[in-house]
């Protein structure tokens, strides 16, 4: 049984994290204000308010305009100085470490490419190297290191700290826990891409404010992060989210994971591209070969969506293609979740004048029209950053749920 010190603990942690919430929404605000948007007594406010001043957590930043009801009060905002976050993306052929303060602000950025099939612990000692720089580059600028997030493709056991298979990158069983903890000696906070990404869109994104949405990360597949009443839901083992695998065509195309007929052997961008050179090869007519100097090697998203805007039949079908198949499938998320909003993100946002539109009218055709008529589409507002910033909202996540006091 807890004790009652354990209990006030609890509950002192727990208003804390409303009130850091609530400033990370909406900032600056009064301690009335705050008192109000929050349900907690006045004096309860303040006297959390102080402990957080104390942490550096939240600093005070004059008094309120005119604006502001009775006495004017003493601002507050989150304090971009209580510390430095490291974000971590590792990725297929790329990795990117990214240094901000408190509130996500950018202090330092690396980003590196490797060749695809680099060995393991060579890729892992890169990664390792760019985070003791970042952590000296945000100690160098005064501020404590709280910690770091790392976002990667793959399925995550986030509670140990463990990426237990990533088909993507041909790893398995890797402790981030027994790596990163005990070298740098900050919190570590591991999460797949899209789940990563969708907090990254939550805290910073297109769908701050939104209780409810879905982050869809295109990429070699295709994944969800899913923020269902203001929380990622990961499921029993943190394996929640793997939308791409999806069975959409009985016996179909034989997918990465071994099976036959998922969504994402329809919609993701490797095949797309499998699409177009297959046409290419029928002989189907198109700008594309004359576009990458008929190395078609070269054929990428980018160059799809150029011939596309230069009127290419053969991209202008295969996206619309790709737009119904995704559609579809997000229609049917449409109507298992009520998401507010969906968020699409990933390679195939370069892509998304193409795709929204037809999308759009797929789930206004398709979905119920209770939740059909609820659901706003968005593309990501990170770009290719949305991996990397997510990995830094963990972080921030981390300690607005739970600010621990010392
Ligand atoms: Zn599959």
């Amino acid at each position: 049984m807890p004790t009652g010190r354990a209990d006030h603990n609890l509950i002192k942690r727990l208003n804390s994290a409303l009130i850091l919430n609530n400033l990370l929404s909406v900032s600056p605000q009064s301690r009335a204000n705050l008192a109000e948007r929050t349900g907690l007594n006045r004096s309860t406010v303040s006297s959390l308010v102080s402990d957080l001043i104390d942490q550096a957590l939240v600093r005070e930043v004059g008094l309120a305009g005119a604006s502001e009801r009775g006495r004017p009060g003493m601002m507050l905002e989150l304090n971009p100085t209580g510390g430095c976050i490291v974000g971590v993306e590792i990725n297929v052929g790329y990795a990117t470490v990214l240094v901000t303060d408190f509130t996500a602000r950018t202090l330092w950025r690396q980003h590196i490419e490797v060749d695809e099939d680099i060995p393991q612990d060579e890729f892992l000692a890169l990664v390792e190297d760019l985070i003791a720089a970042g952590l000296q580059a945000g100690t160098a600028n005064g501020l404590k290191p709280l910690g770091i997030g790392l976002g990667l493709p793959g399925l995550i056991d986030t509670e140990n700290k463990r990426l237990v298979f990533a088909p993507n990158l041909g790893w398995r069983d890797v402790s981030f826990c027994d790596r990163w903890e005990q070298r740098f000696r900050v919190p570590l906070y591991v999460e797949n891409d899209g789940n990563a990404s969708a907090l990254g869109e939550y805290y910073f994104g297109v769908a701050k404010g939104h209780e409810d949405f879905l982050f869809i990360a295109t990429g070699t597949g295709l994944s969800a992060g899913m923020m269902l009443n203001n929380h990622l839901y990961r499921g029993a083992g943190g394996y929640a989210g793997e939308i791409g695998h999806i069975i959409v065509e009985s016996g179909g195309d034989l997918c990465n994971c071994g099976r036959r007929g998922c969504w994402e052997t329809l919609v993701s961008p490797p095949a797309i591209m499998r699409g177009i050179l297959h046409a290419l090869n029928s002989g189907a007519p198109s700008i594309i070969p004359d576009l990458v100097g008929d190395n078609l090697d070269r054929l990428n998203m980018r160059v799809v969506v150029e011939a596309a805007d230069q009127g290419d039949q053969l991209a202008l079908d295969t996206l619309l293609d790709t737009a119904l198949n995704l559609g579809v499938g997000i229609a049917n998320l449409v109507n298992i979740f009520n998401p507010a909003m969906i968020v699409l993100g990933g390679t195939l946002i370069s892509a998304g004048d193409y795709l929204l539109p037809t999308i759009s009218n797929i789930i206004t055709a398709e979905a119920l029209s209770a939740p059909a008529g609820m659901v706003a589409l968005a593309l990501s507002s990170q770009g290719t950053d949305s991996c990397v910033k997510g990995a830094v909202a963990l972080v921030i996540d981390g300690i607005v749920r739970e600010p621990v006091f010392t």
